[in-house]
């Protein structure tokens, strides 16, 4: 007291005030922010799928400052839902069908807040052997779900990783297959590399490739085709690995998609694999959305090949009830991995890492830090089990399906590429636009309307839907999947679209 020190040692004052950890303060706000979410889940129906606020909305409501004095939470709460709530795209509405599903549970959230609740820095095994350990384990398990061959699987030799987004497990598969090359090629011909996907593979690959140092001009795009599926062939493939050879280039690196984020369109994994292994070409296969429902034997038949491919990955966080964020990565080759991205500063040297007696998951991975992801995985398996696990995705396929039959009723419609899960892409046909405008250029004047019917749509609020263009056609996806989703949703959502369709048609 009295000197001027004092007025900044804020030691016991600190922790009388804000409590930052104090049990009972954490188990009444705890509750309080339940209470909270469970209202949302019970009310999201009555927000406006997408978010309808403009850009700058929140600076409008905010102080120009932080607080200097503390706030409590009831009050953070009521801005939450006054402030907050508006500028949110409700992804966990039922009504929700746009990109891909986001599809929350109550085990991938208490998973979480487990996991956010212990707040580990699990980097390698001796700084939570639990984190390192549940996550081998959850791994094989799922991989075991997914029938991956042994090799994927620790058990075989391989393993699986949980990384943060598919954008991650692209980038960390492509380094260590680049590394893996330039060791017995030699380090001064990366320019040489060539990294190949389809002109429907997800802009993560090319992120990647230009992360990895892989030249521009040495990233091949290969055209699919309608007549295709929009899928890419191996015939396809071949010819562009073989033309890069004459050219003196070195084939690297394939991701083959199963699943394409525009149309679900599926790669032939068998034939490609096999030219990939002709010319050493490692193969990842991104499942990222539709990965989940390979659980279920009657579409595991999409995945044969991948026996034949490096590694595989799939979103937890699409369309498998775990919450963002939550990539399933298996390699059959750790060591590629851990070639590539091993650091081994001297602060985090320890007897069980020196005896290999332990994974460190930090060299298996971008980032030295990592979360403890594992436990909300861990907690959707054990909370729902595989069989409940099949019904709820077969249950998103089989509203997909009825969403299909709806749109073959009315003769407006139609749907553009074949349907290979639970996402639906259609749109009104030429026909009927040319039938209002008389447009020279039909698919032009087609993909214009359409383009304007889904704006329409979502401005409405009432669905949420996203658009892709495949193969010049504007289309718009119905991606079922929201935990919440039920059929008569579905049903609530083509007169949603049928309403808006009749009325822009009839407009002058
Ligand atoms: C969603 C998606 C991605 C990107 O996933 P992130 O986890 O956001 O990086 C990559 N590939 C496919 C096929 C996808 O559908």
């Amino acid at each position: 007291m009295g000197s001027p020190w004092n007025q900044y040692n804020t030691d016991n004052a600190l922790a009388e005030t804000i409590k930052p950890l104090d049990p009972e303060e954490f188990r009444r706000q705890g509750h309080l922010v339940i209470d909270f979410l469970a209202d949302y889940y019970k009310n999201v129906e009555k927000y406006p799928v997408r978010s309808q606020v403009e850009p700058g909305y929140l600076k409008k409501r905010m102080p120009e400052s932080a607080p200097h004095d503390p706030e409590p939470i009831e009050e953070i709460l009521r801005d939450v839902q006054k402030d907050i709530v508006p500028g949110i795209t409700h992804w966990q509405s039922p009504n929700y069908y746009a990109y891909f599903p986001s599809s929350g549970s109550i085990a991938g959230f208490l998973g979480e807040m487990l996991s956010t609740g212990f707040n580990i820095v699990g980097f390698n095994w001796m700084s939570s052997p639990a984190a390192t350990e549940l996550e081998s384990i959850v791994m094989e398990w799922l991989g075991k779900m997914l029938k991956l061959p042994v090799e994927f699987l620790f058990s075989g030799g391989g393993g699986g990783v949980l990384q943060g987004t598919t954008c991650e497990a692209i980038l960390c598969t492509l380094v260590a297959a680049r590394d893996q090359m330039l060791k017995k090629i030699g380090r001064d011909n990366l320019k040489k590399l060539v990294v190949y996907g389809s002109d429907q593979t997800h802009s993560a690959l090319q992120k990647a490739a230009q992360i990895a140092g892989i030249s521009p001009i040495n990233f091949r795009a290969i055209k699919t085709t309608k007549e295709n599926a929009f899928g890419l062939t191996a015939e396809a493939f071949r010819a562009t690995v073989g033309s890069d050879i004459e050219s003196g280039l070195v084939p690297l690196f394939l991701c083959a998609t199963i699943g394409t984020t525009s149309s679900t369109a599926v790669d032939q994994l068998s034939p490609l694999c096999e030219v990939a292994k002709e010319y050493g070409i490692w193969v990842h296969v991104d499942a990222a959305y539709a990965g989940s429902v390979f659980i279920c034997p009657e579409f595991r038949h999409l995945l044969d090949g991948v026996e034949n491919a490096n590694s595989f990955s799939f979103n937890a966080h699409k369309w498998f009830l775990t919450t963002l964020d939550c990539c399933c990565l298996w390699v059959k080759d750790p060591s590629a991995l851990v070639e590539a991205l091993s650091t081994y500063p001297e602060y985090l040297r320890n007897k069980a890492s020196e005896t290999n007696q332990v994974v460190d998951y930090k060299d298996w991975q971008i980032t030295l830090s990592r979360r403890f992801r594992s436990l909300k995985l861990w907690l959707v398996l054990r909370s729902y089990g595989v069989n409940n696990l099949r019904k709820f995705l077969r249950g998103h396929v089989k509203m997909a399906q009825n969403f299909e039959g709806l749109i073959g009723m009315d003769k407006r419609f139609e749907v553009v590429v074949p349907r290979n899960f639970a996402t639906v892409c259609f749109r009104i046909t030429p026909v009927e636009i040319c039938r209002k405008h008389q447009k020279v250029s039909m698919e032009e004047a087609a993909n214009n309307f359409n383009a304007k019917l889904l704006e329409f749509i979502n401005e409405s609020g009432k669905i949420y839907m996203t658009h892709a263009v495949i193969g010049g056609i504007y289309v718009m996806r119905f991606a079922v999947g929201a935990s919440l989703t039920e059929n008569r949703h579905v049903s609530l959502a083509w007169k949603v679209v049928q309403e808006h369709a009749s009325t822009l048609l009839m407009a002058p």
